[in-house]
């Protein structure tokens, strides 16, 4: 019985969260000491498939078909549900992509199974797994605990793990031809739906310096953009400056924001509330500015630094400017 970690592509191109479900897979195939395959379904995948099998696996399949050329849910149900029973696999695991909402519902009631969706960590117990994942928007965290023979199916949230823990390998490429039938697939291919259409991609960003509400006054932003530019940072923010307007939404970190894990994450005037602490508590190094010693962020922070923002981020500034000049 194997892990099966389902890989996403487009226009050529991995996902970006194909490898985040990769190196969860692989740091769960090894905490459950069971082996690690992985899939990606198309037409003409053989130039994609050496980056993948590079790493960590037993082996990658190649769910090769001309039908299966544009993505489409029926296509791609019919094609792994036929990977799934011969594969055998205990687990399912998806990047929780909009594409993966698309059709992995459907291809776990295939097997009378539900999709575990939006996972944010997961862990063996006695070789078992156990999923976490949240609810009321945040309030709660529960553990989803399988039960009963594979395959289960769980979909892992974007940033929940870190791409760059993949470690490299050399997996066997194999190529699975599924029997797809033109008269199976109902739906007409149309262009993907575009993820990153919103104006910023924090999950992207290698540096994110992110603003709280410490910060007082809207007027007051520019000293801590300020600091991102001289970071070559994105902008984030906590929910309460998002909600007064400060910012646009599409930069709130957080439970009901986006998913980020950055090299490093700079929290300015923020308390780290739990709510905020899930959108960020994957980034590598995380640096907290807070004139409150015992804010919670410190908590979750490698560097603190306990002071007011507005002498605390200008100084950084300067020091910034002076390295660089
Ligand atoms: C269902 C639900 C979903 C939520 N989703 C999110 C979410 O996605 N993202 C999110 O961020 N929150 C979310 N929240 C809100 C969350 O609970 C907190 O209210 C929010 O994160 C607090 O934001 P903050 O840390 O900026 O503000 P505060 O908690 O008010 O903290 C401000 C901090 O700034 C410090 N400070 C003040 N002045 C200065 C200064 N001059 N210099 C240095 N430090 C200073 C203070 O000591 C304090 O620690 C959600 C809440 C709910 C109920």
């Amino acid at each position: 019985m194997s892990i099966l970690a389902i890989l996403e592509h487009q226009n050529g191109k991995w996902h970006r969260m194909s490898w985040e479900t990769f190196a969860a897979a692989q740091e769960l195939a090894a905490a459950m000491g069971t082996q690690l395959e992985v899939a990606a379904a198309g037409s003409g995948l053989a130039t994609l498939l050496p980056e993948a099998a590079s790493k960590q696996a037993t082996k990658i399949w190649a769910v090769e078909h001309a039908l299966l050329k544009d993505y489409t849910a029926d296509g791609y149900t019919a094609a792994l549900e036929a990977l799934i029973r011969r594969a055998d696999p205990r687990l399912v695991l998806f990047p929780h992509t909009y594409q993966t909402r698309d059709f992995a519902p459907k291809l776990a009631t295939r097997f009378g199974r539900v999709l575990i969706s939006d996972v944010t960590a997961a862990r063996a117990e006695a070789a078992e797994p156990v999923f976490v994942r949240q609810l009321f928007q945040g309030k709660l965290s529960a553990d989803v605990r399988p039960q009963g023979p594979g395959p289960h199916f769980a979909s892992l949230q974007a940033g929940a793990w870190r791409a760059d823990n993949l470690q490299p390998g050399s997996a066997v490429v194999e190529e699975f031809q599924p029997t797809l039938e033109t008269a199976q697939i109902r739906q007409k291919p149309e262009p993907p739906f575009r993820e990153a259409a919103r104006g910023v991609d924090l999950t992207a960003a290698n540096i994110i310096v992110s603003v709280g509400r410490g910060i007082g006054d809207k007027d007051k932003i520019p000293v801590v953009e300020e600091l991102a530019r001289a970071m070559g940072a994105e902008l984030a923010a906590s929910r309460p400056i998002c909600d007064a307007g400060w910012l646009p939404m599409e930069r709130q970190v957080g439970s009901s924001g986006q998913t980020v894990s950055p090299k490093v994450y700079v929290a300015v005037g923020i308390s780290g509330a739990i709510q905020h602490l899930v959108g960020m508590k994957g980034s590598k190094t995380v640096v907290a500015i807070n004139k409150d010693k015992d804010a919670p962020i410190f908590e979750v922070a490698d560097y603190g630094i306990v002071g007011d923002l507005f002498e605390v981020v200008p100084a950084l500034v300067d020091e910034l400017k002076k390295a660089s000049s």
